[in-house]
């Protein structure tokens, strides 16, 4: 497997290189909103240890963003009258990852209405 990239978008914004939404930070994690949403309120959980993907990164790492996740559930379920919510995952290009830095995605979802792709 590729080793991890120091440059990678996600890593900028964890330094503060670049900007982003944040909703949430605690000492392991931050989340914030996906720059290309697939429904509003899409948000994105990242670990603050640096982790290509859950192939690279350790348990207990793992284990905070699980956590992350679990707490903007909820908080997008009542934030958006959310009726479900997708949490999904991504790992290396053949699983669909594009952004090299391991990410939950955190997405509300209304009865009848469809992610954009
Ligand atoms: P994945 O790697 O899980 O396939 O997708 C990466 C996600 O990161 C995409 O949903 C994309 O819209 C989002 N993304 C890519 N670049 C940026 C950025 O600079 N800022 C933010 N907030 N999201 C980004």
């Amino acid at each position: 497997m590729t080793a991890y990239d120091t440059n990678n978008i996600f890593a900028k914004i964890l330094r503060g290189e670049l900007p982003c939404y944040k909703v949430y930070e605690d000492e392991h994690v931050i989340a914030f909103l996906d720059i290309m949403p697939r429904v509003p309120g899409h948000t994105l959980v990242i670990p603050k240890a640096p982790a290509r993907n859950i192939l690279d990164i350790k348990p207990d790492d793992y284990a905070h963003v699980a956590r992350g996740a679990h707490k903007i559930a909820a908080a997008a379920m009542k934030a958006f009258n959310a009726d479900g919510i997708t949490v999904q995952q991504f790992n290396e290009p053949a699983g669909g990852q594009v952004v090299f830095h391991l990410h939950m995605h955190v997405m509300p979802r209304r009865d009848g209405v469809a992610m954009l792709p």
